[in-house]
């Protein structure tokens, strides 16, 4: 280790334990061989770049944790990651701010003993602290100390939108990247993304040579964020997409009876993860799908049901199942905000659809206190500086701009207080929120 955080660069040639994307699978890599066969988990082509990437990754963003105060369950993650990684998982993605920062050390030494050599590591660049181009070098840098790698393999620009894109590309991060790849410090570099379609479009034409695109995307958000347009773009460009969020934090994993009724009537008996799991991995535009595991049992879930996964196995009838359970949920949900966005920007700054999508996802799945902590999370993002403003319904002005434009005819001016009470204040959801606008 360079006590400075500067290590010597290594040169344009790749390491013993540093691939460069597209080029053909190392020693040690599964790739359609005996190997591959005695593995549990599928292989899926990484877009055009020639790799196969197993059908599951391992997140690293939801370890075990334990203690007071708690840290990462060492003993336990260690198992759980080696293990996936034994059985052919060869996607490992962590990032700079996962478990305040712990998350990149632990996969450092996790991959120790030989580890390191059987996957593709990914990590991600904290956009939210990037202030001028001498951050990029210093992150990196900072990253490949902390995961104790010459070179992090396909390194993404973290969770950008509109702005944050607008940022870093004003400040060179093309140009800088191309230095990082001639230079060897990373493999390639890609994006993880949260904004509308259109600023996923913008940035994928932006650059010729992404490595990966990171999307947000399971069976309810066919339609949020890039959503299915996103995804069968990007694939259309030859990149590799990959998957996060496709349990949509874990409020997939319990559905309601109203769902589970559903379910029960499939001809096909699947766990609700499963199937979520399956709808992603039947369609052929699917690199990988991160799953951020805390316990082994989940782990030995997952692979199973990669082991399971075949793209178009999902036949008609089951498709129309998952449709039939979105709309349920959907049908749930107290608000028929359809998330168009026409509303926006709101001139207090509040993030109207998020507000009233976090509230119905409380209903929706069941989850008034996860709706709760999403709705907190909206503050803590400004305090920490990841987002400009602090978007919660609380600061609603009541000038009713929102409500003539939207669709829906939503009574925006009467829900937003209703958002902050519940949310924001611990009350009770009503029973029934504001009515339509006639
Ligand atoms: S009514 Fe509230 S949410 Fe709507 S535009 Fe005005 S301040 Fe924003
Ligand atoms: S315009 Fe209406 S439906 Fe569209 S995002 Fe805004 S509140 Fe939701």
């Amino acid at each position: 280790m360079d006590p400075g955080g500067l290590r010597a660069v290594t040169p344009q040639v790749p390491s013993a334990r540093n691939g460069f994307p597209g080029e053909p699978a190392r020693r040690g890599e599964a790739r359609g061989t005996a190997l591959e066969k005695e593995r549990i988990v599928k292989y899926r082509p990484f877009g055009r770049s020639g790799w196969k990437v197993s059908a599951l990754g391992f997140g690293c963003m939801r370890l075990p944790i334990a203690g007071q105060p708690p840290v990462i369950d060492e003993p336990l993650a260690t198992r759980m990651l080696r293990h996936a990684i034994d059985q052919g998982v060869n996607y490992v993605d962590t990032a700079y701010g996962y478990h305040g920062g712990e998350s990149e050390r632990f996969v450092g030494r996790v991959l120790r003993d030989g580890y390191r050599q059987k996957v593709r590591l990914a990590t991600k660049m904290p956009t939210w602290l990037i202030k001028d181009s001498t951050d990029f070098d210093r992150y990196l840098d900072e990253q490949r100390d902390k995961l104790q790698v010459d070179r992090i393999d396909f390194y993404l620009l973290h969770a950008l939108n509109r702005d944050r894109w607008a940022n870093a590309q004003g400040l060179g991060v093309l140009d800088w990247a191309e230095r990082a790849v001639r230079d060897g410090r990373i493999g390639g570099l890609g994006f993880s993304f949260h904004d509308a379609y259109p600023v996923f479009q913008e940035i994928v034409d932006a650059y010729e040579r992404w490595a990966l695109c990171q999307i947000q995307y399971n069976y309810m958000d066919v339609a949020n964020q890039a959503g299915t347009r996103g995804l069968q773009y990007a694939a259309s460009k030859g990149l590799p997409v990959v998957i996060m969020e496709p349990l949509l934090g874990g409020k997939l994993v319990t559905p309601p009876p109203s769902v589970a009724k559903c379910w029960d009537a499939a001809p096909a008996r699947r766990s609700p993860a499963d199937w979520a799991l399956q709808w992603l991995w039947n369609q052929p535009e699917v690199s990988v799908v991160l799953s951020g595991m805390s316990a082994m049992e989940q782990v030995e879930e997952n692979l199973a049901s990669a082991g399971a996964s075949e793209v178009g196995s999902l036949t008609a009838a089951e498709l129309a199942i998952v449709d039939a359970v979105r709309e349920v949920y959907r049908g749930s949900s107290p608000i028929p905000c359809t998330r168009c966005g026409y509303c926006m920007p709101c001139p207090s700054g509040v993030d109207i659809p998020g507000n009233l999508g976090i509230y119905g996802a409380g209903v929706m799945f069941g989850t008034p206190e996860t709706a709760r902590r999403d709705y907190a999370i909206l503050f803590r993002l400004y305090e920490a500086g990841m987002v400009p403003a602090d978007t919660r319904a609380v600061h609603c002005a009541q000038c009713g701009a929102c409500e003539e434009k939207c669709p829906q005819r939503i009574p925006i001016r009467q829900w937003m207080p209703v958002v902050h009470s519940v949310l924001g204040e611990g009350s009770p959801y009503p029973e029934r929120g504001p009515s339509h606008a006639c």
